[in-house]
């Protein structure tokens, strides 16, 4: 599986200068290309010598590559836009059109051909003089991320602003295991703000996972501090609390995913089953736990989490329906709402609320086709 690691650059002033010019130049070459291929230039047999751009060879084939990409994705957009458009027509809608795609944040990638780790060191070629020059910058890694750089197979280095620093995040593959051996169980997790996750084996234990008071605690410290400093005027502040809070949020999510595979392999889980969670930007379909958009992305992450751990421990993920599993007796099939703690079903079956779902979401065969997951760091 391809995961990726950030590694903040120490550059000298001059670097920092060449750098962010390499950026900006290389976003524009792609969006300039990308332009072309929409006028319809053939671009995907380019050569570096074709792309006018002050850029290392390699970043200019690169430029290549990455407008192919856009502009592939731009066509599928049309193509699906005239789909729906045709289809939508008998009905009276508006036709939409794909919007020609111009990528505005300032970046570049570099193939790995093209970067070299070296100790704590990055090596990758820049513009100086009108020559291409490779330079070496200084950067501070884990002794983690360093047994990484040195071990495994190295992808895409993709170098970028994260607020006026510059970073590089380095692509790499990691191996998956196999899956476990024999019949193996199905885990059943439920995400939840109370409870942020509850898991439910096959074998019929029940763990639950995080702590939903703390975190709310949290929001709250932040969101107040937030609130200070915005009234004092004091954006850079802001922005640090942001990011400070974001870090404490991600290091809690990744806590919680990994204590839910550890408790998988404690019980020789196979499939672990997820609830469907409504598309991020799409606001018409809503359930219990898609009604607030601040919530889904949280939900969002620890799902992610969840999903390419579970797959580096050589478990699949399935994605089930999200409809009723808090309200289905899973015992008789009746469907009501619990309004307190206690689900009580007139068949007599009665359960805490919050393990329901989980026991619902192991059961269910609903099955929605999987979705795209890709790790975010
Ligand atoms: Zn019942």
């Amino acid at each position: 599986m391809q995961l990726s690691e950030t590694v903040r650059l120490y550059l000298t002033k001059k670097q920092y200068m060449l750098v962010s010019d390499m950026m900006t130049t290389y976003i524009a070459t792609v969006n300039r290309l990308v332009a072309d291929a929409v006028d319809g230039r053939a671009i995907a047999k380019l050569t570096s010598k074709d792309v006018d751009a002050y850029l290392p060879s390699a970043l200019r084939n690169q430029c290549i590559r990455d407008a192919n990409s856009v502009f592939t994705r731009y066509q599928k957009a049309c193509r699906d836009a005239d789909y729906r458009n045709a289809r939508g027509s008998s009905h009276g809608k508006g036709i939409k059109q794909a919007a020609v795609p111009v990528l505005r944040r300032p970046c570049c990638y570099v193939n790995n051909q093209n970067f070299k780790v070296n100790g704590t060191d990055i090596e990758f070629p820049v513009m100086m003089d009108g020559k291409t020059k490779r330079i070496s910058v200084h950067t501070k890694m884990t002794v983690r991320q360093k047994a990484i750089f040195t071990g495994a197979r190295l992808g895409t280095m993709r170098i970028v602003y994260k607020g006026r620093r510059i970073v590089v995040q380095i692509v790499y593959e990691k191996p998956e295991q196999d899956a476990p051996a024999g019949e193996g169980c199905v885990m059943g997790i439920d995400l939840g703000i109370k409870c942020p996750a509850v898991s439910r084996c096959s074998d019929g234990s029940v763990m639950f996972h995080g702590n939903g008071r703390r975190n709310k605690a949290m929001r709250r410290h932040f969101a107040a501090k937030r609130k200070a400093l915005q009234k004092a005027k004091h954006p850079e502040a802001v922005a640090r609390i942001n990011n400070k809070e974001q870090r404490i949020m991600k290091d809690i999510d990744h806590k919680i995913s990994r204590g839910i595979i550890n408790t998988a392999k404690k019980h020789n889980v196979k499939v672990i089953k997820m609830e469907q969670l409504a598309n991020i930007r799409s606001t018409t379909r809503k359930s219990r736990k898609n009604n607030h958009s601040l919530h889904t992305w949280s939900f969002y992450r620890l799902a992610q989490y969840i999903e390419y751990k579970a797959r580096l421990a050589g478990m699949t993920v399935e994605y089930v329906n999200p409809a009723y599993t808090s309200q289905t007796c899973p015992v008789c099939g009746h469907v009501h709402h619990a309004n307190d703690r206690d689900y009580v079903c007139r068949c007599g079956f009665h359960i805490h609320r919050d393990l329901l779902g989980a026991i619902n979401i192991c059961n269910s065969t609903e099955y929605v086709g999987g979705r795209d997951a890709r790790h975010a760091a």
